[in-house]
């Protein structure tokens, strides 16, 4: 199981001393890196098939990160050979007026992963103690008291047979830049260019300083957060596909064993 990237609990955490790129994990060129990022995505999707059929573990993988970290195309990427049908991936967007009128876990737990299912979420119950202090959303009293129930949300969700992994794609306000400048000249990602981001970007040590806060606060044995350096974008990949190729492998699932002799049932056919 590899421990590159883990936050331990109790720390106190300084994304300015993290890196945003490294070669830990894997330290080839990005062509043998995606070689080694395809055959991950091929040992994720066995281990899956595994859980679906055991139908005995509950897997949640919370990613975050900036605006054009990577969320969803590593999304994409770590799970293309994974049965769709076995994955239940939900972005969290701005809580509609329905979400308001209940608690800020609510949207959340409905989401949850069943038994053999791995559930994905692209943003999380922790814009709910980030953005929401940066905007100014809810008072100090509110969002403060929030890094307990979150700890015990997920203490609960653990206890009751639920793996959790969070993941931070960690990039530099540079790379952002380089994202942004793409999605504007790039006519097949204009679609994505959304002014807001700039908004977001010009206020990026506030958001810096609440995901530290965030991460140091709800980092657990049960519940870790590993800081992916995701400045490379094959690297950040390979890196998420790692980590959850290792939580996978140490769930150890196994093809349910059948005792019964089936042969007999040949002659029917
Ligand atoms: P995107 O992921 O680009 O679709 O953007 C979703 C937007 O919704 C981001 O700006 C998030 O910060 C925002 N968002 C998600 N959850 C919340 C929340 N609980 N409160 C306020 N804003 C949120
Ligand atoms: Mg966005």
């Amino acid at each position: 199981m590899t421990d590159e990237y883990r936050i331990e609990p109790g720390s106190k955490v300084d994304l300015r001393k993290l890196p945003t790129r490294d070669d830990a994990l894997f330290d080839g060129d990005k062509e043998e890196g995606l070689a080694r990022l395809d055959a991950l995505g091929r040992e994720i999707a066995e281990r899956q098939r595994r859980l679906f059929a055991e139908d005995r573990h509950r897997v949640l993988i919370v990613l975050q990160g900036m605006d054009t970290s990577g969320k969803s195309s590593t999304i994409r990427d770590v799970f293309r050979y994974t049965n769709a049908l076995g994955l239940h991936a939900v972005s969290f967007g701005k809580p509609s007026e329905e979400e308001l009128e209940r608690d800020y876990l609510w949207r959340i737990h409905a989401h949850t992963p069943r038994r053999g299912e791995i559930a994905i979420f692209d943003r999380s119950h922790y814009e709910d103690v980030t953005v929401v202090r940066v905007l100014d959303l809810v008072p100090k009293k509110v969002w403060k008291r929030r890094f307990d129930h979150i700890r015990r949300f997920e203490e609960m969700l653990a206890d009751e047979g639920t793996t959790i992994v969070k993941l931070f794609l960690h990039i530099s306000k540079d790379e952002q830049a380089e994202q942004l400048r793409e999605r504007i000249e790039d006519p097949s990602v204009r679609w994505k260019f959304n002014p807001n981001d700039l908004t977001a970007r010009a206020a990026w040590d506030d958001y810096r300083e609440v995901w530290e806060d965030a991460i140091g606060e709800t980092s657990t044995k049960d519940a870790p957060w590993y800081v992916v350096p995701a400045d490379r974008r094959w690297y950040r990949k390979l890196a998420v596909a790692t980590i959850l190729r290792d939580t996978l492998g140490a769930l150890d699932p196994t093809y349910p064993k059948v005792d019964e002799d089936l042969t007999p049932y040949l002659e029917q056919l």
